[in-house]
């Protein structure tokens, strides 16, 4: 294949495009006291009368310490969500080009295709839910722009081979996503460690699960400057709100917090599958990298309404391609485990 060039893959319209400059961009504050009438802001103080940072760089500072990249390296968004939407819009030309998902994966990606008129073309996992490599390469034409590769994945619980992952990247002249949202439940290595390795890669984490901050809306995207260049281009100047700045600072640096919770999740899932195994009607618990639990059951609709009748609500992922009678159940707190497992017993 020929060299990997990011010109190439970034829309014309956003390259000719002249951002917005906000009155925080224009004059950047040095700490020294000056008298703010640049913003039309209301001047009485409130904590939250004036406009974020819109480079979020306190916060960002906490997070190069902690990954060892540089602030050019990131992009923060209202969620993940928004990231991807922001990848979508700066590389893909509605009703020409197209991206590569692999179901069943996070259902985000399919939409972002219909929102942004791409062509989403799907390759099947494996049966053992691993990537297809061949097939994947077989489906990449001119057009490609993305590949999204969600890792742990979403719905299945598994890390993809480390392997498999390397040689898309390898393969391909698009930009390839990995969706890391799951990434702190895991034993394995970010992707960031591998930046400056793969020009083409972006890695997507998210304050929503781990970190237990899902309703304050923060996702990160790490990718090469150039990259993170384009997208800042185009994101919506204010799109981290004081609070959630805030509170993410508060909690990025709480790591031993979040490392307790994640353990004392991953403990829970331990027992929870221990559980499932043994019951009559689950015929197959996959294995998990992440803080929750796919299982295939005899009849996923009926286990499905009977926890609903016992006030539990889990997924039902039956509709999913390879996921026919499947249900995930995300790990709760030891009361809410113990619960759902002792109604699971009594099931039959
Ligand atoms: C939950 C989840 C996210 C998180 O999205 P946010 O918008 O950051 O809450 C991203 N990707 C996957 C695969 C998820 O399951």
């Amino acid at each position: 294949m020929k060299e990997f060039n990011l010109e190439n893959l970034v829309r014309e319209t956003v390259k000719a495009l002249k951002p917005y400059s906000s009155a925080r961009d224009e004059y950047v504050s040095d700490g020294s006291e000056m008298i703010f009438l640049d913003a039309n802001e209301n001047p009485f103080e409130n904590g939250v009368n004036r406009y974020p940072d819109p480079q979020q760089r306190s916060l960002k500072l906490i997070l190069t310490q902690q990954n060892n990249v540089k602030e050019e390296n990131i992009l923060l968004g209202n969620g993940s969500d928004e990231v991807l939407d922001l990848i979508f819009r700066a590389f893909c030309e509605p009703g020409q080009d197209n991206v590569i998902t692999m179901p069943p994966t996070y259902g985000m990606y399919k939409v972002l295709c219909g929102i942004n008129d791409v062509e989403n073309r799907e390759v099947l996992l494996t049966a053992d839910f691993e990537l297809d490599v061949a097939k994947i390469l077989e489906a990449v034409d001119t057009k490609s722009k993305i590949m999204f590769i969600c890792s742990p994945n979403n719905p299945t619980g598994n890390a993809f081979s480390k392997r498999n992952i390397e040689a898309l990247l390898k393969a391909f002249n698009g930009l390839v996503v990995i969706d890391e949202a799951y990434i702190d439940f895991s034993g394995i290595e970010s992707w960031v460690a591998s930046l400056s390795k793969y020009p083409n890669l972006l890695v997507t984490q998210t304050l929503s699960k781990a970190y237990g901050m899902a309703g304050i809306r923060l996702g990160i995207c790490y990718a090469s400057k150039e990259i993170i260049t384009i997208l800042n281009k185009i994101k919506p100047p204010y799109n981290i709100n004081q609070l959630t700045q805030d509170r993410a600072m508060d909690r990025v640096v709480a790591q031993k917090m979040v490392q307790s919770e994640v353990e004392r999740i991953l403990e829970e899932r331990d027992s929870l599958v221990k559980v499932l195994n043994k019951l009559d009607f689950v015929e197959t618990v996959y294995p998990s990298d992440a803080n929750f639990v796919l299982a295939k059951v005899d009849n996923a609709d009926k286990r499905y309404n009977e926890l609903l009748k016992a006030q539990i609500v889990v997924r039902n992922r039956t509709n999913q391609p390879l996921c026919e009678n499947t249900l995930r159940f995300t790990v709760g707190t030891s009361k809410e485990n113990q619960k759902l497992i002792a109604i699971l017993k009594e099931m039959n």
